[in-house]
C-alpha cells in the first residue's frame, strides 16, 4: 500500500542529496523528516522537521524512525546497525542488504561478480606484505583503496610498481584494503535506475562521467552509447536491483572499455551526483523517483526532454553563482552550504542543449 499526500518520510543523512530528496518529497505533498548529527545541515533548511543526533544514538534513531511512516537514506555509509534500527519502526527503503553490499569494496565486487556484474579483478588486502603479493599477482599498474569509507577518491593510491605497494598501504592508512587491477577505460558511464515497491524497474539514459581529482566534475547527459553497451548496462543494473529486492533510485559506475565492454566501479544504494542533470533536463528528476519508490507510488517515465551538461561547482566555483543565474541557459543549484571549502561540493549548474 502506497503512503498517503501528508506522510512523513524519515531521511538518514542531511547533506545535499537529502536536501534534494527533501525538496522533491515536498513538492509531493509529504513531510520530510531529516535525520543528521549536524545542527543546521543543508537538509535540515528545508525539511519540515529534523533531529540532530549522532547515528550512535539508537533511542533517537528509534523514535525518529517511529514519527515517520518510511524511512531511506541519503549515503552508504549509514551504520548498519542505525539503518536496522530504523527498521524496526518504519519501513526502511531501501533496506539494509543495499548498505551491506555497499559499504565494503571487496563485499561489493564479490556481491556483483556473484549476480553476473563484471569488475575489474581484485585482491582484498590485510597488510603490507599481503599488498606486496596482491600487486605481484595482479600486476601493475593497480590502485588500493580502503574497502570502507571511501569517497571522492579519498583513501585511494595508485600503485604503479608492485614495490610500491606497502608504501601505498601505510599511505592509505594501514587499513583493511582493497587492490584493484587498473581499468583501461575509454570513458566513465553511470545509470541511474530505480525499482518501484511491486519490482517495477526504470532507469535514466546513461550519462558520462567525467572526474578530476577523484571528484566528479562534469556529467554529459543522456550519453551517446551504442545499443550494446546500453542494453548491457540496464542488464547489470536490474539483476542488481532485483538481488537486493531493492526498493528507490540506485546508481551504477561503470568504465567503459575500447570495444564497448563494460565493468562496475561501484554502485551507491541512493541518488547520486551523475543523476543531478535531470532535476532539469527529464520529466521527472532522480530525487522524484527515488521518493515515489519510497511511496509506495508508481514510478515516472524517466524521459528527458533535452540533453544537459552537469557542471559541479566544487569550493569556490560556487562563488560565480551570478554569472550562471545570468546565463539563460543555465538552470543554477546551491545547497545552502555556508563556508566553501577546496573540495566541498557547493552546488551545481545545469546547461541544456537543444
Ligand atoms: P571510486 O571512489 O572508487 O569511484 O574512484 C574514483 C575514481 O577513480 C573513478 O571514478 C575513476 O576515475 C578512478 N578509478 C577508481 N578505480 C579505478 C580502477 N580500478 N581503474 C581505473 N580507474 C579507477
Amino acid at each position: 500500500m502506497g503512503l498517503q499526500p501528508c506522510a512523513r518520510i524519515g531521511i538518514l543523512g542531511g547533506g545535499q542529496l537529502g536536501r534534494m530528496l527533501a525538496m522533491a518529497g515536498a513538492r509531493l505533498g509529504l513531510d520530510m523528516v531529516i535525520f543528521d548529527p549536524e545542527p543546521d545541515c543543508p537538509a535540515s533548511r528545508v525539511a519540515a522537521d529534523t533531529v540532530t543526533a549522532p547515528y550512535a544514538d539508537l533511542d533517537a534513531v528509534a523514535r525518529f524512525a517511529a514519527s515517520v511512516d518510511a524511512v531511506t537514506y541519503e549515503f552508504e555509509n549509514v551504520p548498519v546497525e542505525t539503518a536496522a534500527e530504523a527498521a524496526r519502526h518504519a519501513p526502511l527503503r531501501p533496506g539494509v542488504k543495499a548498505l551491506e553490499a555497499a559499504q565494503d569494496r571487496v563485499t561489493e565486487k564479490r556481491f556483483l561478480n556473484a549476480h553476473g556484474a563484471p569488475t575489474v579483478e581484485f585482491r582484498p588486502v590485510d597488510s603490507a606484505q599481503g599488498a606486496r603479493a596482491a600487486a605481484d599477482a595482479l600486476g601493475a599498474p593497480g590502485i588500493l583503496k580502503t574497502r570502507r569509507m571511501g569517497y571522492d577518491g579519498k583513501g585511494q593510491a595508485v600503485v604503479r610498481d608492485p614495490a610500491q605497494a606497502a608504501d601505498a598501504f601505510d599511505q592509505i592508512g594501514a587499513r583493511p584494503a582493497i587492490l584493484e587491477a587498473f581499468a583501461p577505460f575509454t570513458r566513465e558511464l553511470s545509470i541511474i535506475a530505480a525499482r518501484g515497491l511491486e519490482g517495477q524497474v526504470t532507469a535514466f539514459p546513461l550519462s558520462e562521467n567525467i572526474h578530476g581529482g577523484g571528484i566528479l566534475r562534469e556529467t554529459r547527459a543522456p550519453a551517446a552509447a551504442s545499443d550494446a553497451v546500453a542494453a548491457e548496462a540496464w542488464r547489470i543494473a536490474e539483476a542488481i536491483l532485483s538481488a537486493l529486492d531493492y526498493v528507490g533510485v540506485l546508481t551504477v559506475e561503470l568504465f567503459e572499455l575500447e570495444g564497448g565492454r563494460v565493468l562496475v566501479n561501484e554502485i551507491a544504494p541512493r541518488v547520486h551526483n551523475s543523476g543531478h542533470w535531470t532535476e532539469a533536463a527529464c520529466r521527472v528528476s532522480q530525487f522524484e523517483q527515488h521518493i515515489r519508490a519510497v511511496a509506495g507510488w508508481p514510478l515516472a517515465d524517466p524521459a528527458p526532454v533535452r540533453p544537459a551538461r552537469m557542471i559541479n561547482l566544487i569550493g569556490e566555483d560556487a562563488a560565480q553563482w551570478a554569472d550562471w543565474l545570468a546565463d539563460p541557459s543555465a538552470v543554477l543549484h546551491l545547497y545552502g552550504k555556508r563556508r566553501a571549502r577546496p573540495g566541498r561540493k557547493m552546488g551545481h549548474v545545469t546547461l541544456l542543449g537543444d
